[in-house]
């Protein structure tokens, strides 16, 4: 063989060695790459419970932690008052008011504050994740989420007594607005006949209807919004399914029982005194973990009560919010996700539960990498399309996808494959 034919079959047999090894990406064919896992109905159902367990939706700094992200409530206000404008909490005063309480219980979220309680030193102090939003009527640039009614009717809140009505829903079925989407606060004063009465006691109280709450005393007490916000925060707590944690099971470990003191005094208010949120004291302010997972719990999952209240900036990319995934992961909780996952070579992830990924997000398993779909559901929560999953190839080695029977893809754009 002459030298130029060995040059030639040296260049032959290097373009191929080329070809072998090229990297290039390419959509992934359920039917082609799928490889089935099989499971019994019993592991099915077991599995599927896991989607329902707090603690995958507890806010931490890990990676992790991206899968349950800030959550913003939307909130408006409605400030009752009899025809004749007696209770003087108009839009001159209220307004700013209300403003300056949503201001007041964001910073009290943006602060998480450490367990008080003896029984609970040490329990870590988590980034709340939520956030309150005053949100008007979309598309009426007049509109700034407070509003007013005057009613003699149903102006008034009684919390103890013959005449109670704490319990009563029928201003908020006359007056809310937005009810399915939007938590109303409704702020109504004391009845004045109660208020004349040396036994009751016209405080600042509030309580939880459904996903209205009803404030009352706030006027009266002379005391500013910051007074308040850890008794609205409270009422939130109820509506996001926290229950109190004093003297009954709440679900949560780290929430001990206590006597319950408002403010520090005479023992055992001298040292056990709670600064949760979730009980009556003078602060409001400590959310736990197991409390911040069953929070998200009810935001994150598809059927929480609390979820239409939530501002819906989830189907969206947002930048900065890919993820790589290069250790074994387990998704356990219903995620919202705000940009791209890629499986890198080594990667292992398994999802179990409902994903959403933003509008044009991709979930891309590159060679090496594994992805497992044990029952979960791929989607866009708002129905958008999205690129589905992508198998990063290098020669004839893809990325490994393996899925079970009932797991779901859904709203994948029909598209080439992404290429880099
Ligand atoms: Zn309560």
């Amino acid at each position: 063989m002459r030298w130029s034919q060995y040059l030639i079959l040296l260049l032959i047999t290097s373009l191929m060695g080329l070809v072998s090894c090229r990297s290039y990406q390419r959509p992934f064919d359920r039917a082609k790459d799928g490889q089935l896992l099989s499971r019994t109905t019993e592991e099915r159902v077991s599995l599927k419970q896991s989607c329902r367990k707090y603690p995958a939706y507890i806010p931490d700094e890990s990676v992790d932690g991206q899968l349950v992200p800030e959550r913003v409530i939307k909130i408006n206000y409605h400030i009752m008052n009899s025809s004749d404008t007696s209770h003087a909490f108009l839009a001159e005063m209220a307004t700013p008011y209300v403003q300056e309480l949503t201001r007041q219980m964001n910073i009290k979220l943006a602060n998480n504050l450490a367990m008080s309680l003896p029984a609970a030193q040490g329990t870590p102090v988590l980034p709340t994740r939520l956030r309150l939003e005053i949100s008007p009527i979309p598309g009426m640039f007049w509109d700034d989420g407070i509003y007013y009614h005057f009613d003699d009717e149903l102006y008034t809140y009684v919390h103890t007594g013959r005449n109670r009505n704490n319990s009563d829903m029928r201003v908020i079925n006359k007056y809310a607005i937005q009810p399915d989407s939007v938590l109303n606060i409704f702020i109504l004063p004391h009845h004045p006949d109660s208020v004349i009465s040396p036994t009751y006691r016209a405080t600042g109280v509030g309580i939880a209807l459904g996903k209205s709450i009803k404030l009352s005393g706030l006027i009266r007490t002379g005391l500013p919004p910051s007074e308040f916000a850890g008794m609205t925060l409270h009422e939130i707590g109820h509506i996001l399914g926290l229950g109190h944690t004093w003297r009954y099971s709440d679900g949560c470990d780290d929430t001990p029982y206590h006597p319950n003191c408002f403010y520090p005094g005479e023992p055992p208010c001298d040292s056990l005194i709670s600064n949760n949120v979730m009980d009556y004291n003078h602060w409001q302010q400590a959310w736990t973990p197991c409390q911040l997972g069953q929070a998200h719990r009810n935001l994150s999952r598809r059927t929480g009560t609390g979820r239409s209240l939530l501002k819906r900036d989830w189907c969206q990319p947002l930048d900065g919010k890919d993820l790589v995934i290069r250790d074994g992961q387990i998704w356990e909780g219903e995620v919202d996700l705000f940009g791209h996952v890629e499986i890198a070579d080594g990667g292992h992830l398994t999802i179990r539960c409902e994903v959403s990924f933003p509008e044009g997000a991709y979930l891309l398993v590159q060679p090496g990498g594994t992805l497992v779909i044990d029952g979960g559901l791929l989607t866009n929560d708002c129905g958008l399309p999205w690129k589905g999953i992508i198998l990063g190839c290098k020669g004839s080695r893809c990325g490994h996808v393996q899925l079970t029977e009932n797991a779901e893809i859904q709203f994948v754009e029909s598209t080439d494959a992404v290429s880099h």
